[in-house]
């Protein structure tokens, strides 16, 4: 039988990594198997569920490039794929368990089973509903509802019973039908219990496979219990580990970033955020084939690490991809090694991609103000892949950006020990050799153009090393230290020919910085 996987979000809140990364885990499993991968939409806490949340949702998971077979927006075979259009369905397998006597109708208030719950624990008994309307012959509900009384539909649990199934990842597991007290399958209003819909959708969607976090290893007995009530066989389960802080407690607000959305916002590429996910609680077995990948290749040369095995693409993860390697026990959330998977992506992306990727951070912080226009795609695409090269993420390049954006001599000299290696009388000299070789030299557009412009300041000056390349730092970017001068001067000389139209902020060119910082320092 062909395998089919859901994954089955609750739109109630962001989509957090830990159910990403269940949803990954479901994804790599049919894509490495040829299987379908299925989203439906689990909508039945309708205080709870909200569209907003729904979007972002799909939104995330696209982003993170897990494409879905069938589903919601995809349509297929066996929708709808949204819980809440499906609630007729529900009721009609509902219906078809009070025929045949594995459910009934309870009429019994909400105060009367509080009243209950509350005498059993007073009673130290662990609560689980009485059974009071077990007995009550169908007549008589039938009855009681047509005579308008508000019912719920309850499955009759067998008593006296294990209930055992074999999970794919933590090996055999049971409990006993003494601690389950007849379920509610159906409110009064209609809506299903999470532990009857899932059954229903899960059966009709054909999936052969439930892959979910361990927080739901307890519904699972009760899951099987309407399995068997309808006489169906039930899918195979694998219930992951959680995914935790560094202090062993699960992953939550006060780790910091816990959403697909936050990473993303941090910076983060979809692929590194996949990637790394892959690897908490499971680890690809080392080439046990070739693959042959030319973006494998890229990515394995960009990094000298012994380590290099777990950096992956998604479709190469998938096809190592096994239920039977990952592991049982917690797997704990590592930011610096999502930092380190994260750095070797940033490496090897192409230099349009990095400038598309980049560009919410630039506009984030001003420094590109509209749409660019081909020069300034141009200058980026220069420009930002060295600066990449030595960011651990994508928010980080801004920064890495300042000392062409932003000439501040002022605040150089408010800096005192800058101030004063800077009021040296050598340091003078050459940056007033500087400005005067640049006030007549063309732009430094390039390597060559820097470098010839420092040689003719070192002949001026007849200072060398240090003593000539620190002033000039100083004087072109007004920090002491930053990227490569090579680097930075052509991209703040080219930055600063290029018309405002091409939606960069203003950069104000090298000419005009050194004159400004002669001017600063006084003559010698
Ligand atoms: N809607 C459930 C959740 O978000 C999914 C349960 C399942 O996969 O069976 O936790």
């Amino acid at each position: 039988m062909a395998m089919r996987v859901r994954f089955a979000p609750s739109p109630t809140g962001h989509l957090h990594v830990g159910n990403a990364r269940t949803a990954l885990f479901n994804w790599l499993l049919a894509r490495g198997q040829g299987g379908t991968f299925i989203l439906r939409i689990e909508d039945t806490d309708l205080e709870r569920s909200t569209k907003a949340s729904e979007a972002k949702i799909l939104e995330d998971l696209r982003w993170m490039g897990l494409d879905w077979d069938e589903g919601v927006e995809a349509g297929g075979p066996m929708g709808p794929y949204r819980q809440s259009e499906r609630l007729d369905i529900y009721r009609a397998h509902a219906e078809r368990l009070i025929a045949s006597g594995h459910a009934y109708y309870c009429f019994c208030s909400a105060e009367a089973l509080e009243a209950e719950r509350k005498a059993q624990l007073i009673a130290g008994l662990p609560p689980k509903y009485a059974g009071t309307c077990l007995s009550l012959s169908p007549e008589a509900a039938t009855r009681r509802r047509q005579a308008g009384e508000a019912a719920v539909i309850r499955l009759r649990v067998p008593a006296g019973r294990e209930v055992t199934f074999h999970d794919l990842v933590r090996g055999p597991v049971t409990f006993h039908t003494a601690v389950i007290g007849d379920p509610v399958l159906v409110r009064s209003d209609g809506i299903p219990a999470y532990n009857y819909a899932v059954v229903i959708d899960d059966q009709l969607m054909a999936i052969t496979h439930v892959i979910r976090g361990e927080d739901h290893i307890s519904n699972t007995p009760r899951q099987l219990l309407v399995y068997e009530a309808f006489g169906w066989t039930p899918p195979r389960f694998a219930h992951l580990s959680l995914v935790l802080g560094p202090d062993h407690a699960p992953l939550s607000k006060r780790h910091g970033a816990t959403s697909v959305a936050e990473f993303r916002a941090k910076g983060y590429l979809p692929e590194a955020l996949v990637n790394y996910l892959a690897l908490i609680g499971w680890s690809p077995r080392s080439s046990r084939f070739k693959v042959q990948s030319p973006k494998l290749e890229t990515l394995q040369t960009a990094t000298g690490d012994a380590a290099v095995d777990e950096l992956l693409p998604a479709l190469e993860l998938a096809q190592r991809f096994r239920l039977e390697d990952v592991s049982h026990s917690a797997g704990v959330f590592d930011d610096a090694k999502l930092a380190w998977v994260n750095r070797h992506y940033l490496k090897a992306l192409d230099s349009e991609r990095l400038v598309a990727e980049a560009l919410p951070f630039l506009r984030e912080t001003s420094l590109v103000t509209g749409p660019p226009g081909p020069a300034a795609l141009t200058w980026l695409t220069t420009v930002l892949p060295p600066m990449a090269a030595s960011v651990d993420r994508l928010s980080q390049i801004p920064e890495r950006l300042r000392d062409v954006f932003r000439f501040e001599p002022g605040a150089m000299l408010a800096d005192e020990a800058l101030a004063t290696e800077m009021s040296d009388a050598s340091a003078r000299a050459v940056v007033a050799a500087l400005a005067d070789t640049l006030a007549t030299a063309p732009r430094l557009l390039d390597r060559a153009a820097f470098r010839a412009a420092a040689a003719e300041v070192k002949d001026r000056t007849g200072q060398k090393g240090k003593a000539l390349f620190h002033p000039i730092r100083v004087a072109l970017t007004g920090a002491a230290q930053g990227p490569e001068l090579d680097v930075i001067v052509p991209a703040i000389d080219t930055a600063a020919d290029l018309p405002s139209r091409e939606g960069l902020a203003p950069v104000q060119g090298c000419r005009e910085r050194a004159r400004a910082c002669r001017a600063l320092l006084g003559h010698s």
